[in-house]
């Protein structure tokens, strides 16, 4: 297998792109990273973009509003063409602002409308915590009870997989009583990717309107959501998008919501007409795209590690990468399930079909608990794991070779190995 590995790296279209990024060390080499999914690496390019702006800062002061090749007033509109590439909308459907939760509010505020009946909120069980903060505090704020209209989704059998029947189905049964479904793309613990276009269309077949979270989707999987007629989506930039911790997040709104300036939504001097923006006369004068859900000026330093590393997405293709991020995520899964020792450990709780996943595999340890966790990292190792016993695996295309997904393995079976004998 290791043979096999090295012919799959050798013809490997993307194999260049792994050393245009900072690789941490453990033990004085480059650790085998498969944790994109938690925080992307650096690229090295990302140094030049934040220098350029600093330098700006140092140069110009407050000049560099209004002047040099990316003035800060306009620095958003930067990011417009690649993230619509990433997202599959327009340049006016996206846009990079705050963080994810912040836009998810922002998304909420927007698109959970209750009105009379129609005021519940579907997510799926077990959704991440800020998720589940966002939409809780949502009903709240509405004057409605989250007991009765915070639906949570549980798989019916019990597995941690959720069919797209079970989830339309359930839509159906809420019908006029629901206002909103909030799903994942990809959920962060199974890494089951869902079926973002028929959660959309069922939701708006009984009257209700969709949204996503992102964040362990974009950069990952391509997608289409201007034709799936998504309402609005939003995602952060560090993880499979590499643009550092705590990066510049973002946000997608349909175009036909967009146009709807009737729609309320929360509102900050940066989301009305740039024309206008500095007579400071209180004018109400919202721009008719996403940028209309704007609140305030960017932060220019984190923008600019996001554009370097939308570059970098750029020159590779997100059609490209998942195409080979296809192919190295079934590698793991073949390396695993070939291994006797990982298919006594190991359950796979990520869907098994590449359509229904990611770049992520999350590997449920049945007998032995964190140890082997500890184990895999002191062994150069950086990884994920999560309560109650998962470590999640996520070889990421641009940087990660099939090399590393072979040693990984390795690894964790001698890991296993030296865990169960102690
Ligand atoms: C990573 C992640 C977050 C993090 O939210 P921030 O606002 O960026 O801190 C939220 N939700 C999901 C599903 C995530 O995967």
């Amino acid at each position: 297998m290791e043979e096999k590995a090295k012919a799959l790296d050798q013809s490997d279209e993307l194999a260049s792109f792994r050393s245009q990024f900072h690789f941490p060390q453990t033990h004085g080499k480059d650790c085998i990273y498969l944790c994109g999914n938690s925080l992307g690496l650096q690229p090295k390019l990302t140094e030049n973009f934040v220098n350029e702006e600093l330098k700006n800062w140092q140069e110009r002061g407050v000049k560099g509003h209004f002047t040099g090749e990316k003035p800060w007033v306009s620095y958003h509109l930067n990011s417009k063409k690649s993230l619509a590439k990433l997202v599959g909308g327009t340049e006016d459907e996206v846009v990079a602002m705050n963080n994810l939760t912040t836009n998810l509010h922002l998304g909420l505020s927007s698109f959970y409308r209750p009105e009379g009946k129609r005021n519940k909120i579907l997510i799926e069980r077990g959704a991440f915590p800020s998720d589940f903060y966002a939409v809780h505090s949502s009903v709240v704020l509405s004057g409605n009870d989250p007991n009765e209209c915070l639906i949570e989704l549980n798989p019916q059998d019990g597995s941690d997989y959720l069919p797209t029947d079970e989830i339309v189905g359930k839509i159906h049964e809420l019908g006029e009583e629901l206002e909103l479904v909030m799903f994942p793309g990809v959920q962060y613990y199974t890494g089951q990717f869902f079926n973002i276009k028929r959660i959309t269309e069922a939701a708006h077949g009984v009257g209700a309107k969709a949204g996503f979270d992102l964040a362990h989707t974009v950069g990952n999987i391509p997608l289409t959501l201007h034709d799936d007629r998504v309402d609005f989506a939003v995602w952060c930039s560090y993880k499979y998008l590499n643009s550092g911790p705590g990066g510049t997040g973002g946000f997608f709104v349909h175009s036909e919501n967009a146009r709807n300036t009737e729609l309320p939504k929360q509102s900050g001097w940066w989301g009305h007409k740039a024309d206008g923006r500095f007579k400071m006369n209180n004018e109400i004068n919202p721009i008719p795209t996403a940028d209309g859900w704007q609140l305030s000026n960017i932060n220019i330093l984190s923008h600019s590690a996001h554009l370097a590393s939308l570059e970098v997405f750029d020159q590779a293709d997100i059609h490209t990468l998942r195409k080979k991020s296809i192919k190295l995520t079934g590698f793991l899964e073949e390396l695993i399930s070939g291994s006797s020792i990982l298919d006594e450990h190991v359950k796979m709780i990520t869907p098994k079909s590449p359509e229904e996943r990611g770049a992520q595999l999350s590997l449920y340890l049945t007998k032995l608990g964190k140890p082997v966790f500890e184990k895999i990292v002191e062994n150069g190792v950086i990884l994920d794991w999560r309560e109650p016993n998962v470590i999640r695996v996520a070889p990421v295309p641009l940087y990660n070779s099939f090399t590393d997904v072979w040693q990984f393995v390795r690894i964790m079976e001698r890991a296993i190995e030296s865990v169960a004998a102690s």
